[in-house]
């Protein structure tokens, strides 16, 4: 059977290999079909490309959107996008733009609380200067002792209601999945049983979704629990979604479930590959 991981990401956004690494680790990791999809930035796609062609894997360009729905941030998987298309590159630039004032606002509460140098910690962690994650705070956080591993940094600091949240207002939905769709891609809602909504406003997001010509959703995900897996691949045969898989990888050891060890999508949905080979 195919393994396809549709959602890593790269030190271009928050993981911490480079594009080429991060498609050398798929590839040993048996992956044959891969898509990079780093948070708002696309910058990571052609040494992407270049790196799984050398390995003869087949790569899916990608990219994750943050967008605020509802006051909560979800996330928006595009796949097999145009990586040049003006609309999208525009829209990723503003997206991205208040990620660093937004780490100087994280810094100032962590100092706050006890933990001065914050923003200094986080920086040495960031690839790309315009891509200042909270993934870069934890690690800094991790590194001084302050937390044992990234799941507990988030559960003591950076969430909300914890010292070091800073809000932030990312793109609409309507703009993102207008910009996956304007550069040809797919748009699919990434791991739906993150977020904290209930079944009404899940469905609403849904049915949302769909209007604006979303296609899928993620099912099988690291970011999933193995429960949570029945679970949305009932939902995407309910609203008629295509499915997705993809660990979100974002550094070795650190992701939940590890790079490709997830299991296949299960019986009765569509995958979302079901008609590009
Ligand atoms: P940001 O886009 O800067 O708000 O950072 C969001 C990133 O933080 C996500 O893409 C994940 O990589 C990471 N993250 C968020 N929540 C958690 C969590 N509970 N455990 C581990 N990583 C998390
Ligand atoms: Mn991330
Ligand atoms: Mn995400
Ligand atoms: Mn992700």
């Amino acid at each position: 059977m195919l393994k396809v991981d549709l959602h890593c990401h790269s030190n271009v956004s928050d993981g911490v290999l480079t594009p080429a690494a991060v498609a050398q680790t798929a590839h040993r990791a048996g992956v044959d079909v891969w898509a990079l999809t780093d948070h708002d930035e696309v910058g990571g796609i052609a040494a992407a490309r270049a790196a799984a062609a050398d390995v003869g894997m087949q790569f899916i360009s990608g990219v994750e959107i943050s967008i605020t729905w509802a006051k909560e941030t979800v996330h928006i998987v595009g796949l097999r996008i145009d990586e040049h298309h003006a609309d999208l590159l525009a829209g990723l630039a503003c997206t991205r733009a208040g990620r660093d004032n937004r780490g100087r606002e994280i810094a100032a509460q962590l100092a706050a609380a006890g933990i001065p140098g914050a923003y200094e910690g986080a920086l040495k962690y960031v690839g790309n200067p315009d891509l200042m994650s909270r993934t870069h705070f934890a690690r800094f956080l991790v590194e001084i002792g302050a937390c044992a591993n990234i799941p507990d940094v988030f559960k003591k600091y950076l969430s909300e209601g914890k010292p070091g949240y800073v809000p932030h207002c990312w793109a609409s939905l309507t703009d993102a999945v207008g910009w996956i769709r304007g550069a040809g891609g797919i748009a699919v809602i990434a791991h739906p049983g993150r977020y904290r909504f209930s079944d009404l406003a899940e469905g609403e997001l849904f049915n949302e979704f769909k209007q604006l010509g979303g296609a899928a959703i993620e099912v099988v995900t690291g970011s999933h629990s193995p429960n949570q897996y029945g679970e949305y691949a009932q939902l995407a045969q309910r609203y008629g979604f295509l499915a997705s898989r993809g660990s979100d990888f974002h550094a070795p050891g650190e992701s939940r479930v590890d790079f490709a060890a997830l299991p296949p999508l299960p019986a009765g949905v569509t995958p979302v590959w079901h008609d590009w080979f």
